[in-house]
């Protein structure tokens, strides 16, 4: 208890439990990209394992299927498995994207920062406070510049991130403006190859479970990949459902909790909230996908870089914020 209260009462203590906690943060950091960098291996072995499985095990064993119709399963194959490397490659190795420190004028970014210390000041905040944000501009105490609407300060890269969403450690590396669509389009031909695989190795699960005449013997390699399947489309639907729904509604995970909150606020003093961002479904999957003068299922193949710099987006007018002192008016 003695021990307790020195602890407690010594004014030292803050300033040392302040230089743990940033030596652990950053220790923790390199924690999480060494953990990230082992899931890319191994995410990469799998995929390449079920391909090894289709060239090498059941293109083999299909023989008797007539040749038009090997060589469709094997060309829907390679353009499966070419779209879930190139999309994963493109979400895991491009950078989701950062504001630049020139991004408004001198004069411009000192108000904004001294309106950000005026608030430390005033509110009796810490030094690094990131304060929510809808579609103003902030001001980033750990970078010391500007940050655009949507963009959020990224603990894991320690940068400020454009609309940043989440950092991905199956891709280990942080999902934001640049390389979100990519990451969207990786689920989806990920969810697609297992649906393909499954279908083509189902037949011998069902075999080695009984529920089949057939005298050939299993191979297993085939049951080892159908499980293999089974068990990632579950998560990766799961995942896959969870994103097209914040695309459809134009947040990030992020915003989502923000809006969460906002709307239960919003609620309690008897007013209503919308997403300032939200331009109804068909308008926020063309904008996320850049699909405009493009038909709406180009997406799917449409591999080329996002467009737009990730500093402005279209609002909806129902809500304003008041990028002066953070009061938000309501519709
Ligand atoms: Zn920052």
């Amino acid at each position: 208890m003695n021990t307790l209260k020195v602890l407690k009462d010594n004014p030292n203590n803050d300033n040392k439990n302040s230089q743990i906690m940033s030596f652990i943060e950053k220790n923790i950091n390199r924690i999480v990209r060494g953990l990230g960098l082992i899931l890319v291996i191994i995410a990469l072995i799998l995929i390449l394992s079920v391909a090894y499985v289709y060239f090498c095990v059941i293109l083999p064993s299909r023989c008797e299927q007539p040749l038009i119709v090997r060589v469709i399963e094997t060309v829907i194959a390679i353009w499966l498995l070419f779209s879930v490397l190139e999309t994963f490659r493109r979400a895991a190795l491009k950078e989701p994207g950062t504001p630049p420190p020139d991004l408004l004028s001198e004069e411009e970014s000192l108000n904004i920062k001294a309106s950000h210390e005026n608030q430390i000041e005033n509110q009796n905040l810490e030094e690094e406070y990131q304060p929510y944000e809808l579609d103003g501009y902030r001001w980033c105490s750990i970078c010391n510049k500007v940050k655009p609407p949507r963009t959020r300060h990224d603990r894991i890269s320690n940068s400020c991130v454009l609309r940043l969403d989440h950092f991905c450690p199956w891709l280990n590396n942080t999902i934001g403006y640049h390389n979100h669509k990519f990451f969207i389009l990786f689920l989806i031909y990920l969810s697609i190859g297992c649906l393909y695989a499954i279908y083509l190795t189902f037949p011998s699960f069902l075999q080695e479970l009984g529920f089949s005449s057939s005298t050939k013997p299993v191979e297993g390699k085939l049951v080892f990949v159908c499980i293999l399947c089974i068990s990632t489309l579950v998560g990766v639907l799961f995942l896959t459902g969870w994103h097209f729904f914040l695309l459809l509604t134009n947040q990030t995970t992020i915003e989502f909790y923000l809006f969460q909150a906002l709307k239960a606020e919003a609620i309690a003093n008897g007013r209503t909230f919308q997403n300032p961002f939200d331009l109804g479904y068909r308008k926020n999957f063309e904008q996320f996908f850049d699909l405009q003068n493009k038909t709406w299922i180009s997406f799917l193949w449409d591999f080329s870089p996002k467009k737009g710099n990730g500093y402005h987006f279209a609002t909806n007018n129902k809500n304003t914020v008041d990028h002066t002192n953070q009061n938000i008016h309501w519709i």
